[in-house]
Protein backbone atom coordinates (compact mmCIF):
# COMPACT_ATOMS: atom_id res chain seq x y z
CA UNK A 1 0.00 0.00 0.00
CA UNK A 2 1.59 3.48 -1.40
CA UNK A 3 1.88 6.48 1.61
CA UNK A 4 -1.64 7.92 0.48
CA UNK A 5 -3.35 5.24 0.77
CA UNK A 6 -2.06 4.04 3.80
CA UNK A 7 -2.71 7.43 4.98
CA UNK A 8 -6.74 7.66 4.02
CA UNK A 9 -7.17 4.05 5.52
CA UNK A 10 -5.82 5.08 8.87
CA UNK A 11 -8.21 8.31 8.79
CA UNK A 12 -11.11 6.19 7.79
CA UNK A 13 -10.69 3.54 10.54
CA UNK A 14 -10.63 6.89 13.05
CA UNK A 15 -13.89 8.55 11.97
CA UNK A 16 -15.61 4.81 11.57
CA UNK A 17 -13.91 4.86 15.51
CA UNK A 18 -15.18 8.16 16.42
CA UNK A 19 -18.52 7.72 14.98
CA UNK A 20 -19.05 4.52 16.93
CA UNK A 21 -18.02 6.19 20.30
CA UNK A 22 -20.36 9.11 19.41
CA UNK A 23 -22.85 6.73 18.95
CA UNK A 24 -22.08 4.73 22.33
CA UNK A 25 -22.16 8.73 24.15
CA UNK A 26 -18.62 9.15 24.39
CA UNK A 27 -16.54 12.49 23.34
CA UNK A 28 -12.81 12.90 23.02
CA UNK A 29 -10.78 16.23 22.64
CA UNK A 30 -8.90 15.14 20.99
CA UNK A 31 -11.38 13.11 18.40
CA UNK A 32 -13.19 16.80 18.16
CA UNK A 33 -9.77 18.43 17.49
CA UNK A 34 -9.22 15.84 14.76
CA UNK A 35 -12.76 16.31 13.28
CA UNK A 36 -12.10 19.93 13.65
CA UNK A 37 -8.97 19.66 10.92
CA UNK A 38 -10.78 17.60 8.78
CA UNK A 39 -14.85 19.21 8.50
CA UNK A 40 -15.61 16.60 5.49
CA UNK A 41 -15.36 13.79 8.36
CA UNK A 42 -17.19 16.51 10.60
CA UNK A 43 -20.27 17.17 8.55
CA UNK A 44 -20.72 13.42 7.80
CA UNK A 45 -20.54 11.81 11.51
CA UNK A 46 -23.02 14.95 11.71
CA UNK A 47 -25.71 14.19 8.94
CA UNK A 48 -25.54 10.23 10.05
CA UNK A 49 -26.16 11.36 13.58
CA UNK A 50 -29.33 13.81 12.76
CA UNK A 51 -30.92 11.15 10.15
CA UNK A 52 -30.70 8.42 12.86
CA UNK A 53 -32.17 10.25 15.23
CA UNK A 54 -34.60 12.49 12.86
CA UNK A 55 -34.87 10.67 9.56
CA UNK A 56 -36.00 13.06 7.14
CA UNK A 57 -38.53 15.24 9.24
CA UNK A 58 -37.45 18.60 10.07
CA UNK A 59 -39.82 20.45 12.46
CA UNK A 60 -40.77 24.00 12.99
CA UNK A 61 -43.28 25.78 16.13
CA UNK A 62 -46.00 28.66 15.24
CA UNK A 63 -44.81 31.24 18.07
CA UNK A 64 -45.07 34.39 18.40
CA UNK A 65 -42.28 37.14 20.30
CA UNK A 66 -42.99 39.65 22.19
CA UNK A 67 -40.53 42.31 23.65
CA UNK A 68 -42.48 43.69 26.20
CA UNK A 69 -40.08 46.16 27.24
CA UNK A 70 -36.61 47.58 25.54
CA UNK A 71 -36.16 49.58 28.35
CA UNK A 72 -32.60 47.92 29.93
CA UNK A 73 -30.09 48.48 32.76
CA UNK A 74 -27.86 45.84 31.10
CA UNK A 75 -24.94 47.31 28.95
CA UNK A 76 -24.26 43.97 27.16
CA UNK A 77 -21.67 45.15 24.00
CA UNK A 78 -23.56 43.45 21.25
CA UNK A 79 -27.04 44.43 21.75
CA UNK A 80 -28.54 46.96 19.63
CA UNK A 81 -32.03 46.30 21.41
CA UNK A 82 -31.68 48.00 24.86
CA UNK A 83 -32.51 51.72 25.43
CA UNK A 84 -32.15 54.17 28.73
CA UNK A 85 -35.10 54.89 30.35
CA UNK A 86 -35.41 58.45 28.96
CA UNK A 87 -34.97 57.63 25.56
CA UNK A 88 -37.59 58.70 22.94
CA UNK A 89 -38.23 55.57 22.28
CA UNK A 90 -38.10 53.72 24.76
CA UNK A 91 -41.21 51.78 25.59
CA UNK A 92 -42.92 49.32 28.00
CA UNK A 93 -45.82 47.78 26.90
CA UNK A 94 -49.16 47.87 29.09
CA UNK A 95 -50.64 44.25 29.90
CA UNK A 96 -53.66 44.82 27.59
CA UNK A 97 -51.46 45.29 24.74
CA UNK A 98 -49.63 42.22 25.84
CA UNK A 99 -53.06 40.42 25.63
CA UNK A 100 -54.03 42.04 21.85
CA UNK A 101 -50.92 40.52 20.75
CA UNK A 102 -51.63 36.65 22.32
CA UNK A 103 -55.17 37.07 20.60
CA UNK A 104 -53.86 38.08 17.22
CA UNK A 105 -51.25 34.86 17.45
CA UNK A 106 -53.71 32.74 18.76
CA UNK A 107 -55.87 33.54 15.78
CA UNK A 108 -52.73 32.59 13.79
CA UNK A 109 -52.53 29.26 15.35
CA UNK A 110 -49.54 30.18 17.64
CA UNK A 111 -49.19 27.50 20.10
CA UNK A 112 -46.34 29.33 21.67
CA UNK A 113 -46.01 32.75 22.98
CA UNK A 114 -42.07 33.84 23.71
CA UNK A 115 -41.88 37.00 25.94
CA UNK A 116 -38.25 38.52 26.66
CA UNK A 117 -37.57 42.15 27.79
CA UNK A 118 -34.98 43.96 28.82
CA UNK A 119 -33.81 44.39 32.46
CA UNK A 120 -36.46 46.74 33.10
CA UNK A 121 -35.30 49.21 36.49
CA UNK A 122 -39.05 49.57 38.35
CA UNK A 123 -40.65 45.54 37.84
CA UNK A 124 -40.66 43.24 40.30
CA UNK A 125 -42.10 39.89 40.46
CA UNK A 126 -46.24 41.24 40.64
CA UNK A 127 -45.73 42.02 36.83
CA UNK A 128 -44.80 39.54 35.32
CA UNK A 129 -47.12 37.28 37.35
CA UNK A 130 -49.92 39.19 36.41
CA UNK A 131 -48.96 39.19 33.15
CA UNK A 132 -48.55 34.96 32.92
CA UNK A 133 -52.04 34.92 34.72
CA UNK A 134 -53.69 37.30 32.84
CA UNK A 135 -52.42 35.72 29.15
CA UNK A 136 -53.26 32.29 30.96
CA UNK A 137 -56.62 32.99 32.04
CA UNK A 138 -57.53 34.13 28.82
CA UNK A 139 -56.21 31.58 26.03
CA UNK A 140 -54.64 28.13 25.81
CA UNK A 141 -51.32 28.56 25.02
CA UNK A 142 -47.47 27.90 25.96
CA UNK A 143 -45.85 30.43 28.01
CA UNK A 144 -41.98 30.50 27.06
CA UNK A 145 -40.45 33.09 28.81
CA UNK A 146 -37.78 35.33 30.42
CA UNK A 147 -34.32 34.25 30.63
CA UNK A 148 -32.35 33.27 33.07
CA UNK A 149 -30.96 36.63 33.39
CA UNK A 150 -34.21 37.97 33.41
CA UNK A 151 -34.91 35.46 36.66
CA UNK A 152 -31.99 36.67 38.08
CA UNK A 153 -32.78 40.27 37.41
CA UNK A 154 -36.75 39.63 39.03
CA UNK A 155 -34.80 38.11 41.94
CA UNK A 156 -33.01 41.24 42.68
CA UNK A 157 -36.15 43.57 42.25
CA UNK A 158 -38.68 41.23 43.93
CA UNK A 159 -35.95 40.60 47.00
CA UNK A 160 -36.70 37.35 46.29
CA UNK A 161 -34.25 34.16 45.95
CA UNK A 162 -33.62 32.47 42.20
CA UNK A 163 -35.99 29.43 43.07
CA UNK A 164 -38.94 31.43 44.90
CA UNK A 165 -39.11 33.49 42.20
CA UNK A 166 -39.27 30.63 39.33
CA UNK A 167 -41.98 28.78 41.72
CA UNK A 168 -44.13 32.02 41.51
CA UNK A 169 -43.62 32.46 37.84
CA UNK A 170 -44.45 29.01 37.18
CA UNK A 171 -47.87 28.83 39.39
CA UNK A 172 -48.54 31.81 37.73
CA UNK A 173 -48.18 30.19 33.98
CA UNK A 174 -44.88 29.91 32.80
CA UNK A 175 -44.27 26.89 30.87
CA UNK A 176 -40.55 26.54 29.89
CA UNK A 177 -38.50 29.71 29.53
CA UNK A 178 -35.46 30.17 26.60
CA UNK A 179 -31.68 29.51 27.36
CA UNK A 180 -30.69 32.85 26.49
CA UNK A 181 -28.16 35.45 27.88
CA UNK A 182 -25.99 32.06 27.89
CA UNK A 183 -24.04 34.36 25.07
CA UNK A 184 -20.83 32.31 25.58
CA UNK A 185 -20.34 30.33 28.58
CA UNK A 186 -16.50 31.75 29.13
CA UNK A 187 -16.22 34.11 32.26
CA UNK A 188 -12.97 36.19 30.75
CA UNK A 189 -15.10 36.77 27.16
CA UNK A 190 -18.06 37.43 29.15
CA UNK A 191 -16.47 40.23 31.12
CA UNK A 192 -15.51 41.99 27.53
CA UNK A 193 -18.81 41.27 25.87
CA UNK A 194 -21.42 41.86 28.39
CA UNK A 195 -19.36 42.53 31.63
CA UNK A 196 -22.84 43.12 33.76
CA UNK A 197 -24.31 40.19 32.90
CA UNK A 198 -24.56 37.02 34.99
CA UNK A 199 -21.43 34.54 35.20
CA UNK A 200 -21.00 31.07 33.91
CA UNK A 201 -21.97 29.58 37.10
CA UNK A 202 -25.18 31.63 37.83
CA UNK A 203 -26.17 30.80 34.46
CA UNK A 204 -25.82 27.11 35.07
CA UNK A 205 -27.24 27.64 38.50
CA UNK A 206 -30.35 29.27 37.36
CA UNK A 207 -31.29 26.18 34.57
CA UNK A 208 -30.63 23.57 36.66
CA UNK A 209 -32.82 25.25 39.12
CA UNK A 210 -35.66 25.79 36.39
CA UNK A 211 -35.09 22.23 35.16
CA UNK A 212 -35.54 20.88 38.97
CA UNK A 213 -38.77 22.49 39.31
CA UNK A 214 -39.77 21.25 35.90
CA UNK A 215 -39.41 24.07 33.67
CA UNK A 216 -37.45 23.01 30.51
CA UNK A 217 -35.95 25.43 28.83
CA UNK A 218 -33.64 25.75 25.64
CA UNK A 219 -30.01 25.87 25.37
CA UNK A 220 -27.93 28.36 22.91
CA UNK A 221 -24.68 29.88 22.03
CA UNK A 222 -23.25 33.61 20.68
CA UNK A 223 -20.72 32.26 17.72
CA UNK A 224 -18.51 34.37 15.43
CA UNK A 225 -17.14 37.27 17.84
CA UNK A 226 -14.40 37.30 19.91
CA UNK A 227 -14.31 33.88 20.83
CA UNK A 228 -11.77 30.86 19.94
CA UNK A 229 -13.22 27.44 18.27
CA UNK A 230 -11.78 26.15 21.76
CA UNK A 231 -14.65 28.71 23.38
CA UNK A 232 -17.52 26.88 21.27
CA UNK A 233 -16.37 23.37 22.38
CA UNK A 234 -15.83 24.34 25.99
CA UNK A 235 -19.58 25.71 26.30
CA UNK A 236 -21.11 23.08 24.56
CA UNK A 237 -19.35 20.72 26.58
CA UNK A 238 -21.01 22.29 29.50
CA UNK A 239 -24.74 22.44 27.82
CA UNK A 240 -24.06 18.47 27.51
CA UNK A 241 -22.53 18.39 31.22
CA UNK A 242 -25.74 20.06 32.40
CA UNK A 243 -28.56 17.96 29.92
CA UNK A 244 -26.63 14.46 31.41
CA UNK A 245 -27.57 15.43 34.78
CA UNK A 246 -31.44 17.34 34.19
CA UNK A 247 -32.76 16.01 30.45
CA UNK A 248 -34.25 19.30 30.57
CA UNK A 249 -33.14 21.08 27.85
CA UNK A 250 -35.37 20.55 24.57
CA UNK A 251 -33.00 22.06 22.14
CA UNK A 252 -29.66 23.63 21.36
CA UNK A 253 -29.83 26.72 18.91
CA UNK A 254 -26.73 28.23 17.86
CA UNK A 255 -27.11 32.09 17.33
CA UNK A 256 -25.03 33.95 15.42
CA UNK A 257 -23.89 36.97 16.20
CA UNK A 258 -25.13 40.29 14.33
CA UNK A 259 -22.88 43.42 14.02
CA UNK A 260 -24.74 46.26 13.46
CA UNK A 261 -25.64 49.00 15.49
CA UNK A 262 -23.84 47.33 18.79
CA UNK A 263 -20.32 47.86 20.03
CA UNK A 264 -19.05 45.06 19.97
CA UNK A 265 -19.64 44.53 16.16
CA UNK A 266 -17.14 47.80 15.54
CA UNK A 267 -14.37 45.74 16.67
CA UNK A 268 -15.52 42.47 15.04
CA UNK A 269 -13.71 42.49 11.93
CA UNK A 270 -14.31 39.29 10.67
CA UNK A 271 -17.89 38.20 8.97
CA UNK A 272 -18.74 34.45 9.55
CA UNK A 273 -18.83 32.00 6.93
CA UNK A 274 -21.29 29.69 5.72
CA UNK A 275 -18.79 27.12 6.24
CA UNK A 276 -18.29 28.57 10.20
CA UNK A 277 -21.68 28.12 9.88
CA UNK A 278 -22.03 24.24 9.57
CA UNK A 279 -19.13 23.27 11.46
CA UNK A 280 -21.00 25.13 14.98
CA UNK A 281 -24.20 23.54 13.92
CA UNK A 282 -22.22 20.05 13.02
CA UNK A 283 -20.15 20.40 16.25
CA UNK A 284 -23.39 20.89 18.21
CA UNK A 285 -25.00 17.92 17.02
CA UNK A 286 -21.98 15.50 17.59
CA UNK A 287 -21.33 16.79 20.90
CA UNK A 288 -24.33 16.72 21.91
CA UNK A 289 -25.45 13.45 20.96
CA UNK A 290 -27.11 11.36 22.39
CA UNK A 291 -28.50 13.82 24.82
CA UNK A 292 -30.14 16.55 22.71
CA UNK A 293 -31.47 15.34 19.33
CA UNK A 294 -32.81 18.97 18.37
CA UNK A 295 -30.75 21.43 17.02
CA UNK A 296 -32.07 24.27 15.77
CA UNK A 297 -31.36 26.52 12.83
CA UNK A 298 -31.81 30.32 13.53
CA UNK A 299 -33.78 31.80 10.21
CA UNK A 300 -33.53 35.18 11.84
CA UNK A 301 -29.96 35.20 12.24
CA UNK A 302 -28.98 32.96 9.15
CA UNK A 303 -31.16 33.97 6.31
CA UNK A 304 -34.06 31.59 5.67
CA UNK A 305 -31.67 29.54 2.91
CA UNK A 306 -28.62 29.28 5.41
CA UNK A 307 -31.19 28.04 8.11
CA UNK A 308 -32.39 25.24 5.04
CA UNK A 309 -28.56 24.49 4.42
CA UNK A 310 -27.55 24.00 7.86
CA UNK A 311 -30.47 20.87 7.87
CA UNK A 312 -27.29 19.16 5.58
CA UNK A 313 -24.82 20.02 8.97
CA UNK A 314 -27.00 18.78 11.75
CA UNK A 315 -29.94 20.77 12.12
CA UNK A 316 -33.70 19.36 12.29
CA UNK A 317 -35.56 22.36 13.32
CA UNK A 318 -35.93 25.59 12.09
CA UNK A 319 -37.39 27.18 14.96
CA UNK A 320 -40.69 29.64 15.08
CA UNK A 321 -42.67 31.76 12.71
CA UNK A 322 -41.92 34.69 15.77
CA UNK A 323 -44.50 37.38 14.02
CA UNK A 324 -42.36 39.78 15.32
CA UNK A 325 -38.66 39.99 15.81
CA UNK A 326 -37.20 43.37 17.14
CA UNK A 327 -33.62 42.41 18.56
CA UNK A 328 -31.96 40.88 15.63
CA UNK A 329 -33.47 42.85 12.87
CA UNK A 330 -32.18 46.02 15.03
CA UNK A 331 -28.52 44.65 15.35
CA UNK A 332 -28.87 44.20 10.86
CA UNK A 333 -30.49 40.96 10.02
CA UNK A 334 -32.44 41.13 7.13
CA UNK A 335 -34.41 38.06 7.15
CA UNK A 336 -37.55 39.94 8.32
CA UNK A 337 -40.15 39.64 11.43
CA UNK A 338 -42.62 36.77 10.25
CA UNK A 339 -42.01 33.84 8.30
CA UNK A 340 -45.50 31.86 7.51
CA UNK A 341 -46.18 28.65 8.02
CA UNK A 342 -46.31 27.90 4.18
CA UNK A 343 -42.94 29.71 3.56
CA UNK A 344 -41.10 27.56 6.75
CA UNK A 345 -42.41 24.40 5.14
CA UNK A 346 -41.71 25.01 1.29
CA UNK A 347 -38.35 26.09 2.53
CA UNK A 348 -38.03 22.38 4.27
CA UNK A 349 -39.44 20.80 1.22
CA UNK A 350 -36.82 22.34 -1.04
CA UNK A 351 -34.44 21.26 1.28
CA UNK A 352 -35.82 17.08 0.16
CA UNK A 353 -36.92 16.69 4.17
CA UNK A 354 -40.84 16.55 5.70
CA UNK A 355 -41.38 19.42 7.77
CA UNK A 356 -43.30 18.99 10.90
CA UNK A 357 -45.16 21.13 12.52
CA UNK A 358 -44.55 20.70 16.56
CA UNK A 359 -45.48 22.28 19.86
CA UNK A 360 -42.59 23.99 21.98
CA UNK A 361 -42.04 20.09 23.94
CA UNK A 362 -41.29 19.20 20.37
CA UNK A 363 -44.12 16.77 20.11
CA UNK A 364 -46.08 16.60 16.77
CA UNK A 365 -48.41 17.89 15.73
S1 LIG B 1 -28.93 41.78 25.73
FE1 LIG B 1 -30.67 41.97 27.15
S2 LIG B 1 -29.69 42.33 29.14
FE2 LIG B 1 -28.15 42.79 27.59
S3 LIG B 1 -28.37 45.00 27.23
FE3 LIG B 1 -29.63 43.96 25.69
S4 LIG B 1 -31.67 43.88 26.57
FE4 LIG B 1 -30.24 44.34 28.23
Amino acid sequence: MDAKLNAEYVIKGRVERILEDVRSGYIHMDDLMSLISRPIALFSIADILREQECGDTVTYVINRNINFTNICVGNCKFCAFRRNKDSNDAYLLHIDDILDKVEDAVEKNATEICIQGGLHPDLSIEFYSEMLERIKSSFDVHIHAFSPMEILHISRNSGMNVEDVLRELKASGLDSMPGTAAEILNDSLRAVICPKKMKTDEWIRIIKTAHRLNIPTTATMMYGHIEHIYDRIEHILRIREIQRDTRKFTEFVPLKFMKGNNELGKIVKKNVSMFEDAVVHSLARVILHPYIKNIQASWVKLTPEGARNMLFYGANDLGGTLMEENISRLAGASSGEYMPPEHIENLIKSAGRKPRRRNTLYELL
